[in-house]
């Protein structure tokens, strides 16, 4: 779907442009928008899907078997490549240490996490069985921890929560969300001082021409 709206969005803004100057004029505005379509990113995310109901491939991979939204995760691989030069490797210690899926009541009572560690999970241990804190999804809204946007992680090793808690803030990795954890950091786009400079500056090749790649997050959105 992703590729067959941008191919059509371009054909049509060829067609319409009937020359060059027109499509460039068009590409200038679009790259003005830009930064405005990048701070919404994660509002985007959360309009089209419901917290802990994300499927996959709308979230990216994050080493070979984690899942975050996708600037979330750029954002980590950056911080981790820059956090080996270091020494030190951020892993995220199990499967659902990045995006958590919502699940469903019963999750721990009945199937003992069985189906995985879901938010439901989290929450019935918390509840009944002194597991660590965790929202409760038993409300009219339903699941609403930011593992379920793809925007929280989970790291247990000592050195890699002293190097988030140092360095995270510029990737956009933060601390304090849930006090009484010291492993859990949040993903802020408007804190993360790569976002822009790094989006930018990929380029995708379409139709043997090379455009940036933001351009074609701003044609999909505007044509969903
Ligand atoms: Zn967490």
């Amino acid at each position: 779907m992703f590729e067959k709206n941008v191919s059509a969005m371009i054909r049509q803004l060829r067609e319409n442009s009937g020359g060059g100057s027109s499509q460039q004029f068009f590409l200038t505005q679009t790259l003005a928008e830009i930064k405005q379509e990048l701070a919404s990113v994660n509002m985007n995310i959360k309009t089209k899907y419901k917290n802990g109901q994300i499927p996959t491939d709308a979230l990216k991979k994050v080493d070979s078997n984690h899942f975050l939204e996708e600037n979330a995760s750029d954002s980590h691989m950056r911080m981790k490549v820059d956090a080996i030069k270091q020494g030190i490797n951020i892993t995220l210690p199990y499967a659902t240490s990045g995006y958590r899926p919502c699940g469903k009541k019963g999750d721990y009572l009945q199937r003992r996490c069985s189906t995985g560690f879901t938010q439901w999970c989290a929450w019935e241990k918390y509840k009944y069985a002194n597991g660590n804190l965790a929202s409760n999804p038993s409300n009219a809204v339903g699941c609403t921890s930011n593992h379920g946007w793809g925007i929280a992680i989970d790291v247990t090793n000592s050195g890699a929560k002293k190097f988030i808690r140092n360095n995270g803030e510029k990737y956009g990795w933060w601390w304090g969300e849930a006090p009484s954890e010291d492993w859990h950091f949040t993903y802020d786009y408007k804190r993360d001082t790569f976002l822009d400079k790094s989006k930018e500056n990929e380029k995708i090749s379409f139709d043997g021409c090379s455009y940036r790649s933001s351009i074609f997050r701003i044609l999909w959105q505007q044509s969903s």
